[in-house]
């Protein structure tokens, strides 16, 4: 992984507010609002928020305790991630410029600003964004703006606490 400075910072700061904004625009999920935008080049090739799958009231699962599942249930998350989504939407509506994409992914506090991220830990999304060729998956850290290749980001997702 590597801070990044200077104008890279700036711009990368500038997609954050793109993620920013799908969260805020988008997001239903009453834990965590988040939001991602996956980057080729200067162009954005897909936009991701977090809510129930399909956004189905139906399905909403945000208020229930994690204890409650049964240890084979891995995925505890309420909600289809904003990175999910974000993949699924370029996976969609632009399949052939993902190989050497960015993903930005931001969360918000509860006063909707932007929040800082943890390390990586949802090993989910650090399969899904290795296997589909996405390049680095960037994240906003109380020391910076951090981009991790994403083979990298998948060893420490899965050593998250060790
Ligand atoms: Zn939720
Ligand atoms: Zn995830």
């Amino acid at each position: 992984m590597r801070y990044l400075s200077g104008e890279e910072a700036e711009e990368a700061m500038n997609f954050m507010d793109k993620a920013i904004h799908a969260a805020l625009g988008h997001s239903t999920c009453l834990r965590l609002k988040c939001g991602s935008v996956i980057v080729n080049g200067k162009k954005i090739i897909g936009y991701g928020y977090n809510s129930p799958p399909a956004d189905k009231e139906s399905q909403r699962r945000c208020s229930l305790p994690k204890e409650i599942y049964h240890k084979k249930v891995t995925d505890k998350t309420c909600c289809v991630h904003a990175e999910q989504r974000a993949m699924i939407d370029a996976l969609k509506n632009n399949p052939e410029k993902i190989k050497g994409s960015r993903l930005y992914f931001i969360m918000l506090g509860e006063d909707g600003n932007k929040a800082y991220a943890d390390r990586p830990y949802c090993t989910i999304c650090s399969k899904m964004a290795l296997d589909i060729g996405i390049s680095e998956f960037v994240l906003w850290h109380k020391d910076g703006i951090c981009a991790y290749g994403t083979e990298e980001y998948n060893e420490l997702s899965f050593g998250f606490g060790r």
